[in-house]
């Protein structure tokens, strides 16, 4: 997505430790016109889907999913994280591992909003998972595992920027699992701001 690739090109930071900052315009500020470019450009590669509903992790990917979530005309959900212990029972919690903190959470979404029948998510929901960044694919794996636990079926995930010098796209691809990712990084350099994307001149 060539205006995609413009835009990180002209505002996103290489960080050491292979961090892209992205704040200007995708996740601390939010440029709305770009986020209906990539709401525009996940319709278009979902077509033909059956999707009732949009899962995804707060706090960066709350603003994308709900952009996104208009062209596809469905609800958000967003996985809260959170330290609380005494909620077992009424939601559905796994634990991810923060690529950016490098510590260890717990994520949640309530039974209420997942799964079968009148509830947040239910094996009547055809769910996108909707995210700003794939790097190892934590996160993924903590929304794809609440999706199973709720008996809701995965349709597949919607990526702004996956870093493919990372393991995380392969090993959920390798599962299966359909990941559209609208900029993947082959590499950056944090010294000299390089950045190449794949396929790009395709
Ligand atoms: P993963 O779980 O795939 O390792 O990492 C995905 C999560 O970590 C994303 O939800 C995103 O918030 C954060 N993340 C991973 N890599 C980066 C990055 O290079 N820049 C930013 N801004 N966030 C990242």
């Amino acid at each position: 997505m060539q205006i995609l690739y413009d835009r990180i090109r002209k505002d996103g930071i290489v960080r050491a430790g292979n961090v892209l900052k992205v704040d200007r315009f995708l996740n601390h500020q939010m440029d709305i016109h770009l986020f209906q470019e990539i709401g525009k450009e996940f319709k278009r590669r979902f077509e033909g889907e059956e999707i009732n509903k949009i899962l995804t992790i707060e706090a960066s990917g709350i603003g994308i999913a709900c952009i996104v979530a208009e062209y596809f005309d469905v609800p958000v959900v967003f996985a809260k994280k959170t330290k609380t212990k005494n909620i077992a029972g009424e939601v559905y919690t796994t634990k991810v591992e923060s690529f950016t903190h490098g510590t260890v959470y717990d994520i949640i979404v309530s039974k209420e909003f997942l799964g079968k029948g009148d509830k947040v998510l239910s094996a009547e929901d055809h769910v996108l998972i909707i995210d700003d960044f794939l790097a190892k694919g934590k996160a993924l794996d903590g929304l794809t595992t609440l999706i199973q636990d709720s008996g809701a079926e995965l349709v597949g995930a919607g990526i702004v920027i996956e870093k493919g010098f990372q393991d995380g796209g392969k090993r959920i691809r390798d599962k299966g699992i359909r990941v559209e990712s609208l900029a993947i990084v082959d590499s950056m350099n944090a010294e000299t701001g390089e950045i190449v994307f794949r396929n790009e001149d395709k």
